[in-house]
């Protein structure tokens, strides 16, 4: 950085980017405005984030619960001796600070956990599993299907590895291709069965590639085929994949916490003990919503509903089905009769944080029913809902707080009418069964 412009500090340091045909300045700039979640400081981990950060990826959130021991290094190429018995986030952050002072990396000495996966994807445009956990890639699969964020997957053993992009609702999921998490489970990890050294930085090499493809929008992402990597005969297979229309979680309405279901009864690796307990992910979107830290009970109750349970008046309906169906099957009467609004936003994968910024605007401090065809996406809709709602909530409580604390008076119940931004909704409820069940 000593040789460098003060109007442009990136010109020497990229130089070959800015001049690479299709990449250049825009592509350069895209990369620094990219925030990566990278899960997993291991083998996947080292060349994935020395690779964003020596080319000037803005910002990496990396997610780790573990210490550097010495078994690590002859694979785990970002972490020396010296960081031996230190956190291995902080290992990553000396590092990154080391090679690239241009980019911030927040570390986090953390398991993952549901909670966070979809906290965390939430903030992030692009995601890296790089864990040697078949949990935390469903888990991170489905936070990406449901956020909309793309999520770029690796796995490694002995002498061979596998690669792939998700890119929801454009390609295949990981569960389209992979729908039984039992039997994926069943195949040994790393730790059991040997992995050669030099694999994992082939295999990250990979993904940071995919990574800086997605970020900067050049090339087509490996989203519609998995790539197999074996190193003994040094060939690369390529296995062409398909979205599965019945697919658990992206296939719209195939049973979405059917599909979650299956992860239940797999033992939990260490270092992601807590991805059990409350259904696997099915407690994402489920009555409830993100109920396993308890912060749904900060807002309006998250449930589901049938014509029984409909609320009088005061509430607003959201059809959350893709405008072709909403015109192919109007909503039935009975439905809106109550309503003070009613409107349609597409579910269609996922919701990014403007449209559901918007929703919470429209509904204010109404109750708010979502429905769509068969009841699969109106729940996880309900679900991100009701969590962004607690959020708000807890934004809102933190805010009081200031507002007391300065003298300020500060009425606690009536307080979220004070400003737009604080409101919530009163109870969320989604259509048990959709309109298949309920017309
Ligand atoms: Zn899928």
């Amino acid at each position: 950085m000593r040789d460098a412009r003060p109007d442009d500090p990136g010109a020497r340091r990229y130089a070959r980017h800015h001049s690479l045909a299709g990449f250049g300045v825009t592509g350069q700039r895209r990369l620094a405005a990219a925030r990566v979640l990278v899960v997993g400081a291991g083998g996947l981990g080292s060349p994935v984030i020395s690779s964003l950060a020596g080319c000037g990826v803005g910002h990496l959130v990396v997610m780790d619960p573990d210490v550097v021991e010495i078994s690590n290094l002859p694979r785990q190429l970002i972490h020396t001796e010296a960081a031996i018995g230190t956190a291995k986030v902080t290992s990553v952050q000396r590092a990154v600070a080391a090679q690239n002072s241009g980019v911030e990396v927040s570390a986090l000495p953390e398991r993952l956990s549901v909670t966070r996966a979809l906290e965390l994807v939430a903030e992030v445009d692009v995601v890296v599993d790089c864990t040697d956990s078949i949990e935390a890639r469903y888990v991170l699969n489905d936070a990406c299907v449901l956020l909309g964020v793309p999520l770029v997957w690796a796995s490694i053993a002995q002498y061979a590895g596998q690669f792939g992009v998700v890119e929801p609702a454009v390609g295949p999921c990981y569960r389209c291709v992979f729908p039984d998490p039992q039997a994926v489970a069943g195949l040994a990890t790393c730790e059991e069965a040997g992995v050669l050294g030099v694999l994992p930085g082939v295999l990250g090499a990979m993904q940071a590639v995919e990574v800086i493809k997605l970020c900067s929008g050049i090339g087509a992402p490996a989203r519609d085929a998995i790539r197999l990597y074996d190193a003994l005969g040094a060939t690369m297979a390529t296995l062409p994949v398909a979205r599965d229309p019945e697919c658990g979680v992206c296939g719209l309405e195939a049973g979405y916490f059917e599909g979650v279901a299956g992860l239940e009864g797999v033992d939990a690796p260490p270092g992601f003990a807590d991805f059990g307990g409350s259904g696997g992910f099915g407690g994402l979107g489920a009555a409830g919503g993100p109920g396993a830290d308890g912060r749904a009970a900060a807002s309006g109750a998250v449930a589901e509903i049938g014509p029984q349970e409909w609320p009088d008046a005061g509430f607003v309906l959201v059809d959350v089905r893709n405008p072709d169906e909403v015109e192919a099957a109007p909503l039935p009467p009975w439905m809106t009769v109550g309503a003070d609004e009613t409107f349609v936003e597409p579910w269609a994968g996922g919701w990014n944080e403007t449209t559901r910024a918007s929703v919470h605007a429209r509904v204010g401090e109404r109750d708010v029913v979502l429905v769509c065809a068969r009841g699969a996406r109106s729940r996880a809709a309900a679900g991100v809902l009701g969590a962004s709602a607690s959020a708000s909530a807890m934004e809102h409580a933190a805010a009081s707080g200031r507002e007391a604390a300065s003298g300020q008076e500060a009425t606690p119940g009536d307080d979220a009418a004070a400003d737009g931004s604080s409101r919530r909704p009163g109870r969320i409820l989604s259509v048990r069964g959709g309109l298949a069940a309920a017309s």
